[in-house]
């Protein structure tokens, strides 16, 4: 018997892409996140065993790099993205049952076993090669070291081991235009010596093994089909120090390759969490486990998992993963997510910015509505999450709940009532139910919302067809039968909405005095008290929710060493622009009770200007005025319109702006200084 009591149920082992620690949280993985955890979540709801693992993956040159200018210690500087990421995924209630690191003793021991292993097979060979090196900077250079033209697609920038464009991965020589990235100078060719797995060797295994059914998808077969025939050349899994990762056994300076020990977190997180919670790796990780491990990725990261993982894992015995959810990025307002731009989103400022309580599973619920198990890019739409959520949650599930509750607030005695139940929509529910859990097996997470809002839109139509406020008046039992029929539909939704808004849920499972699981989807509750009503859902506004699609952030910028203690030099002072102006026209932004949508004058030139002074001025009272606008902000957009500028103003007492205005009538487009 397993420590659930549930020792005869299937046992699943999922895992979501290991977030780099060298950064932030952002929107992109969170879109994955949400896919997988929907999918653990039905999977536990239906009783099976599951285990969700994550780490944070944390080695490699980009880490070094990045400690290295903050002049702290790699360790130092993982420690702290662990804790950020956690509060990050914890926003958004991704129930990992472990999140470990990469850099930790049981993943040191799982690489050199896997290594060892490889080794044993005659898999590693040894071989000089021409390797960079910097002799400005007196180092060889990794493959983050080093930036070039990509010699497969031809794409500029690219670092010396993968192409962020055709996702080609290659070796630092073939790069066209290779230089150093710390100096900038051209590298010259050494001879160092590293150790090769040589993939080759494996060509039947993974013929065999991406062709089996269900292993991936028909296009990612195809993509890692081609990689194949293309011919699999031996994979470098050593580097020279200084490296931040593990040190290979029997060498002098070479280190694991960080996508080497990055997919071994897999195995070691799973020890980790066996370890905590009186369990056996073996049971997940052995080929007779009869465990299903599936992987959920991103399409860049495919190369490494289809192809080297399956023969690192393949090598030392392990359980081989019987399916990989491989999804495609995520675009923001149809652009590509990209640091330079407002379209790069962190988790945390979407978790700071938007005070709507239910924004975090508000985002759930907007990501499940547009993934299907496919590879197609997802776009991260302002309006049409706003749309979805408003039109789905509050406008249709959110008023068949609220009008049936309140209704057996009233007429009922704040009770369900003791009669029995409409058959046919039972019924409905009943095929509706099966429907949706091979929506939620093969993650259609799209056909699952669309399937629920069809679903309340049926309830919502029965109870307007059934004009219970009337009924009452006429036939008691048969108003009663709509309640009962209304809460029992209420609670299915429920269910199934479970393991994309498990909060909304869990309202519905306060209100009705039980936790549900699955199968408790089937009508069954009548003559029973119900609890506080309280609404499933608060509408969003567009206000609410424009402040993270709209203020460029913070793009890592290496802070200079003045900038360290809190001070700033007259020069950065000077970068900003200020200037006198003069408004010219104003008006209300629909929409919003804060913004006004200003034109004024800066000596000759006319702007537009989008600020947030409405609480304090109204149109009439600031046409005239001279005002301090920043005249060299990038423009913005709030609620669709530009605004190119900034007007200074004080905070009052109150928390509301106050005009920062020259204290004489000066010229207009006057500096300020
Ligand atoms: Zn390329
Ligand atoms: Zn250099």
């Amino acid at each position: 018997m397993s420590p659930d009591g549930a020792a005869n149920s299937e046992k699943y082992l999922v895992t979501c892409g290991l977030p780099y620690a060298n950064g932030d949280i952002h929107l992109g993985h969170l879109l994955e996140a949400v896919q997988t955890d929907s999918f653990v979540r039905y999977l536990k709801l239906s009783g099976k065993q599951v285990a969700f693992v994550c780490a944070d993956d944390t080695h490699g040159t980009p880490i070094e790099l990045s400690a290295l200018k903050k002049g702290i210690l790699p360790e130092m500087l993982i420690a702290q993205a662990r804790i950020d990421h956690i509060r990050d995924y914890a926003g958004f209630n991704i129930g990992f049952d472990i999140f470990h690191s990469t850099n930790s003793e049981e993943n040191r021991n799982y690489a050199e076993l896997v290594y060892s292993n490889l080794k044993k097979n005659d898999m590693i060979v040894e071989k000089e090669i021409n390797q960079y090196y910097c002799n400005y900077d007196k180092r060889f250079l990794p493959d983050r070291f080093i930036s070039g033209i990509c010699p497969r697609c031809k794409a500029e920038n690219q670092y010396g081991d993968v192409c962020e464009k055709c996702n080609a991965t290659y070796e630092p020589t073939d790069l066209v235009e290779p230089h150093c990235i710390i100096c900038g100078n051209k590298p010259e060719l050494r001879k160092s010596s590293h150790l090769y797995v040589e993939l080759g060797k494996c060509e039947n295994f993974l013929r065999d093994y991406i062709n089996r059914p269900g292993v991936l998808q028909d296009d990612m077969r195809n993509f890692v089909k081609t990689w194949i025939d293309e011919g699999l050349k031996p994979w470098c899994i050593s580097r020279d120090g200084p490296y931040f990762g593990f040190k290979i056994p029997g060498t002098d300076d070479k280190y694991f390759y960080v996508w080497m020990d990055a997919p071994v977190g897999y195995i070691s997180s799973t020890d980790k969490w066996c370890k905590d919670n009186g369990r056996r790796v073996d049971d997940y990780w052995s080929t007779e486990s009869g465990t299903k491990i599936i992987h959920f990725i991103g399409k860049d990261i495919i190369y490494f998992h289809a192809l080297f993982w399956p023969v690192m894992l393949m090598n030392s015995k392990f359980n081989l993963p019987s399916k990989f959810f491989v999804h495609g990025f995520l675009n923001v307002n149809g652009e590509k997510m990209s640091k330079s731009r407002v379209t790069f989103i962190l988790a945390k400022e979407y978790l700071e910015k938007i005070k709507h309580p239910q924004a975090p599973e508000f985002l759930r619920f907007y990501f499940a509505s547009k993934l299907m198990p496919n590879t197609s890019d997802i776009d991260l739409n302002c309006g049409e999450l706003i749309s979805r959520v408003n039109s789905t949650l509050a406008n249709n599930i959110g008023n068949l709940h609220h009008r049936t509750f309140v209704f057996c607030e009233r007429y009922f005695d704040k009770s369900i009532p003791d009669v029995h139940w409409d058959e046919a929509i039972a019924t409905v529910v009943d095929e509706a139910a099966k429907e949706i859990s091979g929506y939620y097996e093969r993650c259609e997470l799209k056909n699952v919302v669309e399937k629920i809002h069809a679903l309340g839109s049926l309830g919502n139509k029965y109870y307007q067809d059934s004009k219970p406020w009337e009924l009452v008046k006429t036939d008691q039992v048969k108003a009663a039968e709509v309640m009962v029929t209304c809460v029992n539909l209420i609670k299915a939704i429920a269910i199934f909405l479970k393991p994309i808004t498990p909060e909304m849920s869990a309202r519905v499972e306060r209100q009705l005095g039980s936790i549900f699981t699955w199968k408790d989807y089937a009508f069954s509750i009548k003559n029973k008290p119900l609890g506080t009503v309280e609404k499933l859902v608060k509408p969003i506004e567009e206000e609410e929710i424009a402040p993270v699609f709209t203020v460029p952030v913070n793009t890592e910028q290496p802070v200079s060493n003045d900038e360290k203690d809190g001070l700033i030099t007259l020069d950065t002072f000077k970068k900003i622009e200020l200037k006198v102006a003069v408004v010219k026209s104003a008006e209300k932004v629909e929409k919003s009770s804060k913004l006004l949508k200003l034109q004024v004058e800066i000596g000759k030139e006319k702007r537009q200007i989008i600020s947030g002074i409405a609480m304090s001025y109204t149109s009439e009272e600031i046409v005239g005025k001279q005002v301090v606008v920043i005249t060299n902000l990038k423009p913005a957009t709030l609620f669709g319109h530009t605004s190119e500028g900034m007007i200074l103003a004080a905070t009052g007492s109150d928390g509301k702006p106050i005009l920062i205005c020259p204290e004489k009538v000066s010229g207009s487009g006057a500096k300020v200084s």
